[in-house]
């Protein structure tokens, strides 16, 4: 199966990715993750690449389809994977149609998350992670069942994104709509696009995917 999930930031697709990741086994591919390690790592792409996130603004796209062309050629993607975060122009979509097509494999659906923009930001100021396991949580929304311990690996240690602060978050939400959202009916054409309420409950939204993924086998 090769799903991917769209939406504006802090949306939740990182949140449901991991979900569909272990009950679906389905490999999660998210470009922003695979960005933030090219620029721990001081890597060429990771050196390109910071300025943009730092300012909320989209790396260009032939980082991001370079990434994931050789990204999708490993081992793990090949009996599916789920995109998180990419792709995100429509340029972006058209080279993933591309890739998909010289490899005779179908995009089976794009999953697009809706959340008023209002509660975006609350979503992304009380963001954070594992730093061990990459865990997500929210400062409010999704706690740790014991406080300050991860409930995936036991880890004590948390971390917060450089880019998730307010001044950041009105950058990327009008990324999200001059470049992202033409994604809307571009796949909404080729009828794949299928959409869930991103505004219920964490496990509420889990059970509208499983729903929309039960639905295409
Ligand atoms: P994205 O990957 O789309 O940017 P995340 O999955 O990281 O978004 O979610 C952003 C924040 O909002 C996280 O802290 C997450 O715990 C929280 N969150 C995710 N889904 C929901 C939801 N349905 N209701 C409330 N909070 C949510
Ligand atoms: P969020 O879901 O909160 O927007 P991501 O982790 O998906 O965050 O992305 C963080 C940042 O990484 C983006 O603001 C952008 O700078 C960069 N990025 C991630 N994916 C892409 C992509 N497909 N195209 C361009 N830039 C991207
Ligand atoms: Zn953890």
């Amino acid at each position: 199966m090769i799903i991917i999930l769209l939406g504006p930031p802090g949306a939740g697709k990182g949140t449901q990715a991991q979900r569909i990741e272990s009950s679906q086994g389905l490999v999660q591919l998210s470009t922003g993750d695979m960005l933030r390690a090219a620029v721990a790592a001081e890597t060429e792409v990771g050196k390109k690449a910071k300025d943009f996130m730092e300012a909320g603004k989209l790396v260009t796209d032939e980082i991001v389809v370079g990434i994931i062309a050789d990204r999708i050629e490993e081992e793990d993607c090949k009996n599916g994977f789920l995109l998180d975060g990419f792709p995100r122009t429509v340029a972006q979509a058209e080279a993933l149609d591309n890739m998909l097509d010289q490899k005779n494999l179908k995009l089976d659906a794009v999953i697009e998350m809706q959340v008023d923009d209002g509660a975006l930001v609350d979503r992304i100021t009380g963001r954070y992670t594992c730093s061990e396991c990459n865990q997500g949580y929210h400062d409010k929304n999704l706690k740790p069942k014991v406080d300050g311990v991860c409930d995936n690996c036991g880890s004590t240690n948390f971390k917060r994104r450089a880019d998730d602060n307010k001044e950041t978050v009105t950058s990327r939400l009008e990324s999200y709509h001059a470049q992202t959202a033409p994604l809307l009916p571009y796949y909404g054409d080729k009828g794949v696009l299928k959409s869930v309420d991103g505004m219920a409950d964490i496990d509420d939204v889990t059970a509208q995917i499983n729903d929309v993924l039960g639905n295409l086998s």
